[in-house]
């Protein structure tokens, strides 16, 4: 069995073709799953009976099932644990800005990369998402809401570019006007910095925004908080991004997640802003989220201020990224890790 979610229209096609079905079944079965977001072949009332039989004896239906949705009385944040055809869970959240609803989803079950300060990562990978997996966290977030999702970030649980194909295959699928139609433009994708991916996306000329998590401006210091900053020096990955920029036009965002005592020096915020004006990069402050098995914590209100002065009067490109949700917790990982710990799955 096969998912069906998972084929491109022009995939679709084929196989539609071959089963012997007129060239126009492929609108009406495309703009079912991915318009009307429906998860099973009796509900496309347009098909005979006989046709939804067979495409349910080849197929199926992705279909993410919300198990916990916390809704934010402050600013319409809604966090959401969507639970996998398979049992596993994942996390996903809806922001509420002025320019659009935009959905921070995850790429993989878990994740292996290691990054000290994320909770994402403490139970180690589970499995990568499939590309139908990443459209039904979208698919569910509108028919959740009735609301049109026009942003979305892939900084959830995962590590995007070590899922590339099925990352990739979303990108092209989520960008389709055929099907949901969210403009590159409005898509951002975050990753620790695995730099032949970097250089095989830049290839791909795709307008999405890519954004490299730095946390540290130095190699030595990037060491102690990224395992992978082992297997690409910083010189190497700010190579990749300069690549990436230069092949796509666009513009990079470096997140630099503030940590008390860790990165947050004014010698850290003058090395920060060279490398990001070398690179014609944005910056994005996040203040850390402390996770209780990190030991990571906050800087003080003063220093995240000093901080940020610090990088604009050296002319760098700065916003600190605004808390959403702050009445509903959790982040980063913890919602997933915290419904599983309660539900007694993780024991880490
Ligand atoms: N693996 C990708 C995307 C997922 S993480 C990446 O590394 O970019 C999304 C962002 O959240 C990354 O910048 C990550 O470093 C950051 N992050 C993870 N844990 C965090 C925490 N506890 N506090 C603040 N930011 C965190």
């Amino acid at each position: 069995m096969e998912d069906i979610r998972e084929l491109t229209k022009e995939e679709l096609s084929l196989r539609l073709k071959a089963m012997g079905e007129p060239s126009y079944r492929t609108s009406q079965i495309y703009d079912w799953i991915h318009k009307k977001h429906v998860s099973d072949f009796d509900s496309m009332t347009n098909l005979s009976k006989k046709t939804r039989e067979r495409l349910s004896e080849d197929f199926y239906i992705t279909k993410l099932r919300a198990v916990s949705v916390l809704k934010s009385e402050l600013d319409g944040t809604r966090k959401y644990i969507l639970a996998l055809g398979d049992g596993n869970v994942i996390e996903a959240v809806l922001m509420r800005y002025s320019y659009g609803n935009s959905v921070c989803i995850s790429s993989q079950v878990g994740c292996r990369m290691g990054c000290r300060f994320c909770a994402s990562t403490l139970g180690g990978l589970v499995r990568n998402l499939s590309a139908a997996e990443m459209l039904s966290e979208v698919y569910a977030i509108e028919d959740d809401t009735g609301e049109r999702v026009s942003h979305i970030v892939i900084m959830g649980s995962g590590e995007p570019l070590d899922n590339y194909d099925e990352v990739v295959r979303f990108l092209r699928m989520v960008s389709d006007g055929d099907g949901i139609n969210i403009s590159q433009r409005n898509i951002t994708l975050s990753t620790c910095g695995i730099v032949p991916r970097i250089y095989e996306l830049s290839k791909l000329r795709l307008q999405i925004t890519l954004a490299l998590s730095l946390h540290a401006s130095t190699q030595e210091k990037r060491m102690n908080t990224m395992p992978i900053a082992k297997a690409y020096e910083l010189s190497e990955v700010l190579k990749a991004c300069r690549h990436y920029t230069r092949e796509t036009g666009r513009r990079l965002t470096l997140e630099y997640a503030l940590a008390k005592g860790v990165n947050d020096s004014m010698e850290d915020a003058d090395l920060l802003s060279s490398i990001a004006k070398d690179l014609g990069a944005h910056i994005n402050l996040i203040p850390v989220n402390p996770v209780e098995e990190c030991g990571f914590s906050e800087p003080s209100r003063e220093n995240l201020i000093r901080f940020r002065e610090r990088l604009e009067k050296a002319g760098a490109n700065v916003t600190v990224r605004r808390e959403m949700g702050r009445d509903i917790d959790s982040a980063c990982g913890q919602l997933r890790r915290r419904y599983m710990i309660d539900a007694g799955l993780c024991t880490d």
